[in-house]
């Protein structure tokens, strides 16, 4: 089995959430079950100059977009054994960021022609090409325009529906190339608009979403982001398979990034956090519950429900340190809780790897009450660092976290299931109760750490996928 993934992010070169992680580890977990996987991406400016000395040039090509004649080298990286193909053009791509240019319509439409004009030479044998939310999202169409003679399979996975690539009608002659046959309802128009993910709906062979949970919600109108008819009509190819974890990567008995490595003891725990509460300033004591997040700042987290109860909860004998990016209006109200509430509570407003691991690894609870959650990958780190979950029931949340049940003993964490502030602090409060009980709390933390939401169960539902779609003709 041969396949390549077109993706707009791969850890460890880039990765601004769940979508980097999934690209980094994904392709690992299927070449351990014998699948031959190449990865292409755009070679980005803020890529780490260890890697770009690495990458060998393989060749060049001229990408057509409609009028224009684009550059376009290639370059390649093995890491860990798997090629990685990097897609250079200094005009598009060697920017600062990532996203949120004035020309993504173009940059990303490049992408996705490159892409496919080098897959000749970087994975000529290929039989399926999985593509990945709407940066590479025309893939399918334009393997159906302009390549009529190839014939890999192709997968498209929703990491999340919100964001789709939507742009005026211009794009679709000026950038893309593709004539009026494809401007209707039931291909890339949109409410009078060229919406980059319904092609990728439309024209992939298989859809696929990241968790079960999800893959039902985004039938209907709350999930669906205006898509949900889209997707009830095309239900018969849409599966969730739930993301893994890379946890050879995250593994508290030997990441380097945290203070003191365990297995899954709260006296280890404890220490954690203790050398967490010097580094971010607050009252260093082991009894003192501390409840992390390591976030999006966006509406899609829950954050609102948190700003809500944050008095009530900040009256309590607890800590609460946030570290993520995102809207500023989040970023203004936690800035103005840090005065608030001193010593109890700390935003640290930027992006940060080695933070965000000694978070998992110091917090007793990790809040996620997100409003929808497609998979997310926070909860099965805090599941593995022992950081009890406190989650909303809703998309993977729901697929990954049980509630702790008292009489049974079963559970890994605690849920609520309306999106309701209050349910949140009940919860919260529920867990903080038996967080009093050590003997309890250390077996939690045992269950917890005990979850098995490796890749290879993932990978494996994936596998079965290509296999089904190769058997079909086209
Ligand atoms: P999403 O992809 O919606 O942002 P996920 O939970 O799927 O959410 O994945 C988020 C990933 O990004 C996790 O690995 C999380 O630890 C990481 N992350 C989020 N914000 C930060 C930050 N500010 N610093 C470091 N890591 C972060």
């Amino acid at each position: 089995m041969k396949v390549l993934f077109v993706t707009s992010e791969a850890a460890p070169f880039v990765k601004t959430g769940g979508l980097g992680e999934v690209a980094g580890s994904l392709p690992q977990a299927l070449k351990k079950l014998g699948v031959e996987v190449s990865v292409v991406l755009p070679k980005y400016g803020p890529i780490s100059d260890d890697y770009r000395k690495r990458m060998v040039h393989v060749t060049s090509l001229t990408v057509s977009l409609a009028w224009r004649r684009q550059y376009c080298g290639i370059e390649r990286l093995d890491y860990q054994g798997l090629p990685f193909y990097f897609l250079d053009n200094e005009y598009y791509f060697k920017r600062p960021g990532f996203y949120g240019y004035f020309d993504d319509a173009e940059r990303f439409a490049f992408f996705s022609r490159a892409a496919l004009e080098g897959l000749k030479i970087i994975a000529p044998a290929a039989q399926i090409v999985h593509v990945h939310d709407w940066q590479s999202a025309l893939v399918p169409v334009f393997l159906r325009a302009f390549h009529p003679q190839c014939n890999a399979k192709t997968v498209l996975t929703i990491h999340n529906l919100k964001f789709q690539g939507v742009f005026t009608h211009w794009v679709l002659h000026n950038i893309l190339g593709l004539g009026d046959e494809y401007y209707t309802a039931d291909k890339l128009e949109y409410y009078g608009k060229v919406n980059y993910l319904k092609a990728g709906i439309v024209f992939s062979d298989l859809l696929t979403t990241v968790s079960k949970s999800y893959a039902e919600e985004i039938k209907y109108p709350f999930f669906g982001e205006g898509l949900d008819a889209l997707i009830r009509s095309q239900e018969k190819k849409l599966h969730g398979i739930l993301n893994g974890l890379d946890y050879n990567d995250y593994n508290p008995q030997t990441d380097q990034r945290i203070y003191v490595n365990y297995k899954n003891s709260l006296a280890q725990k404890q220490k954690n956090k203790l050398k967490l509460q010097e580094e971010l300033g607050l009252p260093t004591k082991k009894e003192i519950p501390l409840l992390g997040m390591v976030t999006r700042l966006t509406a899609q987290k829950g954050l609102d429900l948190l700003i809500h109860i944050l008095g009530e909860l900040m009256e309590q004998n607890l800590q609460l340190v946030i570290l993520g990016t995102g809207e500023q209006k989040y970023e203004q109200i936690f800035k103005e809780a840090v005065s608030a509430y001193p010593g109890k509570f700390r935003i640290l407003l930027k992006f940060d790897e080695v933070l965000a691991r000694r978070i998992y690894a110091g917090a007793d609870l990790f809040l996620m009450p997100s409003l929808y959650e497609p998979c997310g990958l926070s909860q099965l780190i805090a599941l593995r660092y022992g950081a009890l979950p406190v989650v909303r029931e809703t998309g993977g949340l729901k697929d990954t976290v049980f509630p702790y049940n008292e009489k049974t003993g079963e559970g890994n964490g605690f849920s609520f299931t309306n999106y309701n502030a209050h349910d949140f602090l009940f919860t919260i409060n529920r867990a903080l109760r038996y967080y009093q009980d050590k003997k309890l709390w250390s077996e939690l933390i045992k269950k917890a750490t005990a979850a098995d939401y490796g890749w290879e169960k993932s990978a494996r539902a994936y596998l079965h996928l290509y296999r089904g779609l190769c058997k079909k003709g086209r």
